[in-house]
């Protein structure tokens, strides 16, 4: 594919020189961080405070500014590694370099595993007294979430007892990742014109946007076949993570498995609930969305394998990428002149992306960094509608980024993921306004509007129904109710009923979807994609109609992870414990396809 790596130049690479001007400096500098060696502690400094926390402040404090220069370093030398790799995965001595910083950071964690247990072997007293200094008010917060656990952290023993079964409540998952990514295969498919094609997990989703609809039948039928035929055991490994879940929630008191998946990062059990409810009372949008979708691709009758198709083909842009950059930029504006002019600076001066596709390249799109580096952006560019978007919504991210690390200290400079989908959905939005102003035909406009339905129904219907599905897998353990498949595939059929209502034909193996997704194994993590749109939507809602809402997105940008999540959204202006944010996407989402229903009527 393309050209080699050598031989791209220098414009049209990112700057990672910036970082290290050579992997020599960067060999140099990992030698230096690497510490004392293999054998006993590697950074005996740190470890030398190991038992003495408890005996003053200052001390604490020292410490903490050491752990995280260290960690500072260690983050720098591991963010060069990868992006080097990633430039071109078949390097062996790139590859070798981000294999040692891997280790070294997994020693690391390792060699500290301590902190934790230690700071919460103080009572509650002193644990007070530690914050009220003013010496370890940088980490107050750091110190605060540390200190939120007490409640639910055993003696020494137990939580040892309790780290020693780690490797094994693995295990489920692990199976599930062996069987899904190695051991299983499925019979090749065939399209319309009886040709062959292979199938596998990465080609079925290019399948099923796939115009032949023969072909979408057959790679829907053929897939959820051979998951079919494992259900059983799939079964049982979702049974063994789900009661790893319980196992843990139980041994830490917990009220049940989403309290203790969600207690750490202060999410509310309403926030969850919320969600749900509220795609209840909007059933009837989606179901109105799928009788369209009936209509307008003209079938008798809409099947699983008919909903990722788009309504209307992607118009052919093939914008070149300096076209693209001067768009994205553009598209910001709306969010202040140094926005505007900081983002712009990263995309054409700074060189953040590595923006075009080379031999050996990572696939796909990110946003990555340090808070020493640029915000860096790994792109594929190849000048269609959808990278364009890519585009925005990576540096929607990189922004996110820029502005918390610029405002932020480094203990508080990343921002957690229940946020992180936020900034780069809504400049996607402000990237799909300004494209539909400018947009030459209706086809053109068609497309962007049923993107955006798209991604209302992926993210926030279809991940609910997930979120919903495994709050019941987890309702079931807690009241010993065991799994079987029958079980699962009737619960999973019924939300789906309900999800897409009377005019899609559940068949063909929908009835055993369950039994390949992943994310069943996360521990309650899907439904952040869903509150992540919905406050990105609001957000969108409100900063476009007042000036004041504005400021308050631009401040929620820079505050990193400085706050709890719910707490940072709130900067911004939205609370996900009520339902305003969600019903405000839902909104969205009905006016979206009226605007469809009358273009192309
Ligand atoms: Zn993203």
């Amino acid at each position: 594919m393309g050209r080699n790596r050598t031989e791209v130049p220098e414009q049209e690479r990112w700057n990672v020189e910036a970082l290290y001007s050579t992997v020599e400096s960067w060999k140099k500098e990992f030698e230096n961080a690497m510490g004392a060696g293999e054998k006993g502690p590697r950074w005996p400094d740190l470890v030398s405070f190991k038992g003495k926390l408890k005996e003053s402040p200052e001390g604490v404090a020292r410490f903490l500014d050491a752990y995280f220069e260290l960690e500072r370093k260690l983050s720098k030398l591991h963010v060069y590694a990868h992006l080097r790799l990633d430039e071109d995965l078949g390097n062996d001595s790139l590859k070798e370099n981000f294999g040692r910083i891997s280790s070294l950071i997994h020693d690391f964690q390792l060699e500290y595993a301590w902190v934790e247990p230690e700071l919460l072997s103080l009572s509650q007293e002193e644990f007070e007294k530690l914050l009220s200094h003013p010496k370890v008010r940088p980490y107050l917060f750091h110190l605060e979430k540390i200190a939120r656990m007490r409640p639910h952290t055993l003696s020494q023993e137990l939580e040892e007892m309790l780290a020693l079964s780690g490797k094994a409540l693995e295990t489920s998952y692990k199976a599930f990742g062996a069987l899904n990514n190695a051991d299983l295969s499925f019979p090749a498919v065939e399209n319309s014109q009886g040709e062959k094609k292979e199938l596998t997990n990465g080609t079925y989703l290019l399948y099923m946007r796939d115009p032949d609809r023969t072909l979408r039948k057959t790679s829907f039928e053929n897939l959820h076949s051979v998951y079919r035929d494992h259900a059983n055991s799939i079964c049982e490994m979702l049974q063994g993570q789900v009661q790893s879940h319980l196992y843990v929630a139980r041994a830490k008191k917990f009220k049940d498995c989403r309290e203790a998946a969600l207690f750490p990062r202060r999410i509310d059990g309403a926030v969850y609930d919320n969600l749900i409810s509220s795609m209840h009372q909007n059933f009837d949008a989606l179901h109105d969305y799928i009788t369209l979708r009936k209509q307008l691709l003209g079938l008798p009758d809409l099947h699983m394998y008919d909903l990722y198709i788009p309504l209307v083909e992607e118009v052919q842009t093939s914008m070149d990428y300096d076209e693209a950059c001067q768009l994205v930029a553009e598209s910001v504006k709306p969010l202040g002149e140094e926005y505007a002019v900081q983002l712009k600076k990263g995309l054409f001066e700074e060189r953040w992306v590595d923006p075009f596709e080379n031999q050996s390249k990572r696939s796909g799109a990110y946003s990555s960094g340090c808070y020493d580096s640029m915000p860096y952006i790994l792109m594929n560019y190849h000048g269609t509608l959808n990278d364009v978007l890519t585009l925005a919504h990576e540096a929607g991210h990189s922004m996110h980024s820029f502005l918390s690390r610029e405002n932020q200290p480094y203990v508080y400079s990343s921002y957690p993921i229940f946020v992180a989908e936020v900034a780069s959905t809504f400049n996607e939005q402000l990237l799909l306004k300004l494209l539909k102003e400018r947009a030459k035909s209706k086809k053109e406009l068609a497309y962007l509007i049923n993107y955006e339905i798209e991604a209302i129904r992926t993210t926030i219907f279809r991940q609910t129904l997930f979120a919903e599905f495994e709050l019941q897998l987890h309702r079931w353990a807690e009241e010993g109710v065991p799994f079987t498949p029958t079980l699962l595939k009737e619960a999973y059929v019924e939300l789906n009923r309900k999800y897409y209502g009377p005019d899609l034909i559940l068949d063909g193996g929908i009835d055993y979807e369950w039994t390949r997704i992943p994310h069943f194994y996360y521990n309650f993590y899907v439904y952040q994609y869903a509150t992540g749109l919905s406050a990105a939507l609001a957000l969108f809602e409100k900063a476009s109609a007042s000036e004041d809402a504005k400021k308050r997105y631009l401040q929620f940008l820079s505050s990193g992870g400085s706050r709890y999540p719910l707490d940072l959204l709130e900067i911004a202006g939205v609370d996900l414990k009520s339902k305003e944010p969600v019903d405000a996407a839902m909104r969205r989402f009905r006016d979206l396809v009226g605007e469809l229903k009358k273009l192309l009527a």
